[in-house]
């Protein structure tokens, strides 16, 4: 039984791909193939992209459920940040953001405690946040994975108790961009030390009514193992999200979940 039916989501990050000239018609062409209206869809295309993006699936009848989420935002709202972008400057262009993504981790330094920075300034301009949390493939195999999310947890929430805003990715490290997933049981099982985790900050039902997203090579073939854990809510989608194919098998198969969790609910 899912508490509270939590939204079925799927996210795609673009990640550095696609241009202002290309983007808008692959978010026009995704929402269309991915017309699931039980699934929240969100698409996460780099900043010069959100523009045509928007613009894109205003103008097309199957995007207008379709959401708009940028990859990060700056921790301070304005000042001397050469090539950065705040949360503020976001407003018109997207309604979600994702926060400390672990390439960001990797190659820009991010702590916990700048990503906690950043979700407070993402909040303040009325942002969803997508945050992601993961281990590397040392800490799972030295069986600290449990202990490493759980810090990241504590790190990035710390002052926050409630949620409607939140919703938290586990991604492996190492099975971004590899081509490895997790086991459906043990992305389950760190959903579990998620909410765990929540409920140890204080949020209300002990974080059962916050999305809990599997990150990490998914594609089509691989969403089933994801969506038959009732602990996982959806998908933070890289590469495949730029295949129409895939996002299409993806949204279907988590429309299925969707649609058997709300069943469920009203039985
Ligand atoms: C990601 O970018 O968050 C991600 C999970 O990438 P991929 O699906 O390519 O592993």
């Amino acid at each position: 039984m899912i508490p509270r039916m939590r939204a079925v989501i799927v996210a795609g990050n673009w990640k550095m791909h696609t241009t202002p000239a290309d983007a808008g018609e692959l978010a026009a062409t995704i929402a269309r193939r991915t017309n699931e209206p039980d699934v929240v869809r969100v698409l996460c295309p780099p900043y010069v992209c959100l523009a045509a993006v928007r613009d894109a699936l205003a103008t097309e009848p199957a995007g207008r459920d379709v959401a708009v989420g940028a990859q990060d935002v700056h921790h301070e709202v304005a000042g001397a940040y050469t090539g950065e972008v705040s949360a503020p400057m976001l407003r018109g262009l997207a309604t979600w953001t994702i926060v400390g993504h672990s390439e960001r981790r990797r190659d820009a330094g991010e702590t916990d405690a700048l990503v906690n920075q950043k979700i407070q300034r993402a909040l303040e301009a009325e942002l969803r946040v997508i945050l992601c949390v993961g281990e590397q493939l040392e800490d799972r195999e030295a069986g600290r994975a449990g202990t490493v999310v759980r810090d990241q947890v504590l790190g990035s929430l710390g002052g926050h108790q409630s949620g409607s805003w939140l919703t938290i990715a586990y991604e492996p490290v190492w099975a971004i961009g590899t081509g490895r997933t997790a086991r459906g049981v043990d992305a389950a099982e760190m959903a579990g030390v998620i909410r765990r985790t929540l409920g140890e900050l204080g949020f209300a039902a002990g974080g059962e009514d916050i999305p809990v997203l599997y990150g990490g090579s998914v594609t089509g073939g691989s969403i089933d193992e994801f969506m038959a854990e009732p602990a996982i809510d959806g998908a933070l989608v890289g590469g495949a999200s730029l295949k129409p194919d895939e996002m299409a098998a993806i949204v279907d198969r988590a429309g299925l979940t969707a649609a058997a969790r709300a069943a469920a609910a009203t039985a």
